[in-house]
């Protein structure tokens, strides 16, 4: 056994206290001085959490393309306490601080200007940075009321749960010169194009926007694939940018309101379900013949037709009456197939009710219930007046029914969602649903009435030049009551092997006819020549 003196104890004592006391110091030592640079990254990295966006999923057309045109900004990140005095002063006197909050940290965008202030300080002080920072919309953003306003309209509120929900951008650490620190960036996740992908086709809906600038100021247009019930374009007018939407918020014209799904009084374009109903149940076919004197009397109601300057249409088909948009024929069809019948078609054809699961701006429209139609009212029914409303997109839908010889389908606009990981997910949010509504017989003589409205009726605006192409359509003028009519024209091409449905709506455009055929003929010849088809 060793025995230790009372002064070696104490000796040695003195020696630990020494040696921990050296440890702290040391240790004192490399956290100030040797590991100044990674601490200092790592608050970096907490702080640019408070600049930069999450990690939100994008929102793309069919091919990927992004909807959103978002960019990088370069902004500059202020850090008074790393500061010195001067250098305070200098930025304070610059307008890049203010001086009541001159101890707080800021971020600021970087402007030409400011940029000469910047780059005196930069490198030569760890309380400045710059670094890029991700602006979610830009000024070519398209289908704006489709793609909406984050967390609060169109996917991106419908999809904001799932947009929100990305891997946290772990992002680039800087090192006090606003560097990058090798080895400690980590990969981008969003290189993956993650999010929701429509089945809007970008450069169609491009296309539709710059005639929409042109031709539209209120309204609406809907291009559909008429072989899958995919929308390939849908854009609403007057427009808005989503990165200054306060400065909409209050404007009278209410460009926020996406018109492409909200509900109207449908005019003319109703008349394809009066039609649609009267072939299927037999009460007239189109050689049979009906007599117009100009206006027709329903239960007190005398409604005119728009031949009534000239004395009426006379004896006249019911193809031709299809044609040339004949009220008086159409309350005689109204009146042989009773309200209930009807409004029986309309409910087939999907009127009256949402289209689409994911847009909540989205209308039902109005499908009158029986009792709530007199006999009085049923000569306004049957020419689509009165207390009907549809939306450009049911308008859009009732085209496929249509073109798809009778079957209803339901209209896609969500092609898929991908997560962060760059897996597909599955959404219930996306129903595919078919029905044969009316039989092929009666779809393909509502195609022959559709092409002799374009060929020689009401619709002859709506054609190209030189044959281009065959259009087969609908106009409808949709009388207000103040003296104003919304202007419709809904229609496809090629009329023989339809390929693509547009919807045109102009809100208090006045004139089917006049006004929306021709934006019609417009849309229709650009994708013609987007599509070499
Ligand atoms: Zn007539």
């Amino acid at each position: 056994m060793i025995c230790v003196n009372r002064g070696e104890r104490l000796h040695s004592l003195f020696a630990l206290i020494f040696f921990l006391i050296g440890i702290i110091v040391l240790r004192l030592f490399d956290i100030q001085i040797l590991s100044h640079n990674y601490l200092y990254s790592r608050a970096f990295a907490q702080w640019q959490g408070i600049s930069q966006d999450e990690n939100r999923g994008g929102i793309f057309d069919r091919n990927g393309r992004s909807l959103l045109d978002s960019y990088k900004e370069n902004y500059v990140f202020i850090s008074p306490r790393w500061l010195k005095d001067t250098e305070i002063e200098y930025l304070k006197k610059n307008n890049l601080l203010s001086p009541q909050k001159s101890n707080k940290l800021q971020s600021i965008r970087l402007s030409s200007a400011n940029m000469e202030v910047v780059k005196k300080l930069l490198g030569k002080t760890p309380g400045i940075f710059i670094f890029p920072k991700e602006m979610r919309y830009g000024e070519n953003a398209l289908a704006t009321h489709v793609v909406g306003y984050r967390g609060k309209t169109g996917i991106e509120r419908t999809f904001d749960h799932f947009l929100k929900g990305g891997k946290s951008k772990a992002g680039i650490l800087y090192d006090g010169f606003g560097q990058p620190i090798p080895g400690a960036s980590k990969k981008d996740v969003t290189d993956v194009n993650w999010g929701v992908w429509l089945t809007i086709d970008s450069k169609m809906q491009s296309a539709v926007e710059k005639i929409m600038d042109e031709e539209i100021q209120k309204g609406a247009v809907v291009v559909m694939d008429a072989r899958t019930g995919e929308i390939l374009a849908m854009a609403s007018r007057p427009n808005y940018k989503q990165y200054k939407l306060e400065a909409y918020l209050k404007r009278e014209d209410a460009p926020l309101i996406n018109r492409a799904v909200e509900a109207y009084i449908p005019g003319s374009i109703f008349k394809i379900i009066v039609l649609a109903a009267a072939l299927e149940e037999n009460v007239a076919d189109l050689d049979d013949e009906f007599f117009c004197s100009g206006a027709k009397q329903v239960g007190g109601n005398i409604i005119r037709c728009n031949s009534y300057e000239k004395g009426g249409h006379g004896r006249i088909s019911l193809r031709d009456a299809f044609a040339y948009s004949c009220n008086c024929a159409f309350i005689e069809l109204g009146l042989r197939l009773g309200k209930v019948k009807i409004l029986e078609y309309a409910e087939k054809f999907g009127l009256g009710k949402k289209v689409l699961g994911v847009l909540a701006e989205e209308k039902p429209g109005n499908i009158p219930s029986p009792q709530k139609i007199y006999q009085a009212d049923l000569g306004n029914l049957s020419i689509g007046q009165g207390n009907l409303q549809i939306t450009p997109l049911q308008a859009t839908q009732m085209l496929l029914t249509v073109v798809r010889d009778g079957i209803r389908m339901t209209p896609v606009l969500v092609k898929k969602v991908v997560d962060s990981s760059g897996f597909e997910v599955q959404t219930e949010l996306v129903i595919h649903d078919t029905e044969k509504i009316i039989s092929t017989n009666t779809a393909r003589k509502l195609q022959k009435a559709l092409k002799a409205v374009v060929d020689y009726g009401t619709g002859t605006l709506s054609k190209p030049p030189n044959e281009l192409f065959e259009v087969a359509g609908k106009t409808g003028t949709a009388e207000l009551g103040d003296g104003n009519n919304h202007a419709w024209f809904v229609g496809y091409f090629p009329a023989d092997n339809p390929r693509y449905i547009i919807t045109v709506f102009i809100e208090k455009g006045q004139s089917g006819p006049l006004k929306a055929a021709p934006v019609f003929r417009k849309i229709a010849e650009e994708i013609y020549f987007l599509k070499g088809k």
